[in-house]
């Protein structure tokens, strides 16, 4: 059976209790678009409550810390998010690896202690301008998901998230974002064989309401992770009605 589009919006360091009413909008226009899977990521203070705020919506976490528990101050575990109501969780995302100095292979151990727990995982990667503009984009970021791949596919998705295009407004075209899924199919295939066929890729990076159909509709995005816009109903619905 083909997979539903999986929308997912990251609210990163945004979102106090009075902001749920964004999330109740958001859970009640999905009712509505039942085609596509809807889920948002809100800071770790708000999985508990948001999870039973929605009945529609998946509710993740944004980071888990790669041991199960330990002397670890102001981390979370996999189990500790799992047993708040989470159902997934981001990792590797750049805005972690550039603030945290996470590596691929704390990327791969979170993604692994996430599993271990039968959470989802959404997966990050993507390349800087630098990287981008040698052109090698491609190769740099097939390397950076071979690195990072959890030894099972159980529940795991990839974003392709170009890091040039968080939160600055520019996309890539999409035949870039083609080819760049197109490669991050075979790393998978190659990995996990059949398996990885199954596994969805979304886009991230400046995703809106104006240019969500058309990054949609690229072969091989499977949906998208969205900062900025998902914040708000007005911002996240338009999206999740492109994916539908
Ligand atoms: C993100 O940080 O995951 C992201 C895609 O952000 P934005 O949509 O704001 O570019």
């Amino acid at each position: 059976m083909a997979q539903r589009c999986y929308v997912v919006g990251n609210w990163k360091m945004h979102g106090m209790r009075a902001d749920l009413s964004e999330a109740r909008a958001i859970d009640r226009a999905s009712l509505r678009l039942p085609k596509v899977e809807v889920a948002i990521a809100p800071p770790a203070t708000l999985i508990a409550t948001l999870r039973e705020t929605v009945t529609q919506i998946g509710v993740g976490a944004q980071n888990c810390h790669r041991s199960e528990k330990g002397a670890h101050t102001g981390d979370i575990s996999a189990p500790m998010l799992r047993e708040a109501g989470a159902d997934f969780v981001i990792v590797g995302h750049s805005e972690r690896r550039a603030d945290h100095g996470e590596t691929n292979d704390d990327v791969k151990a979170k993604a692994e202690a996430a599993q271990a727990v039968d959470l989802g995982v959404i997966l990050c990667v993507g390349e800087s301008e630098e990287q981008r503009d040698s052109g090698e984009a491609e190769e740099i970021v097939a390397r950076q998901l071979a690195d990072c791949l959890p030894a099972s596919a159980q529940r795991l998705s990839v974003a392709y998230e170009p890091i040039w295009a968080i939160g600055t407004g520019r996309v890539p075209s999409v035949q870039d974002v083609g080819t760049m899924h197109k490669w991050l199919r075979a790393v998978l295939m190659d990995r996990y064989g059949d398996e990885g066929k199954e596994i969805r890729i979304l886009y991230g990076g400046s995703v809106k309401g104006d240019n969500a159909a058309e990054l949609l509709s690229v072969p091989e995005v499977g949906g998208a992770l969205v900062g900025g816009a998902s914040l708000t109903a007005d911002g996240f619905v338009p999206i999740i009605a492109a994916a539908s």
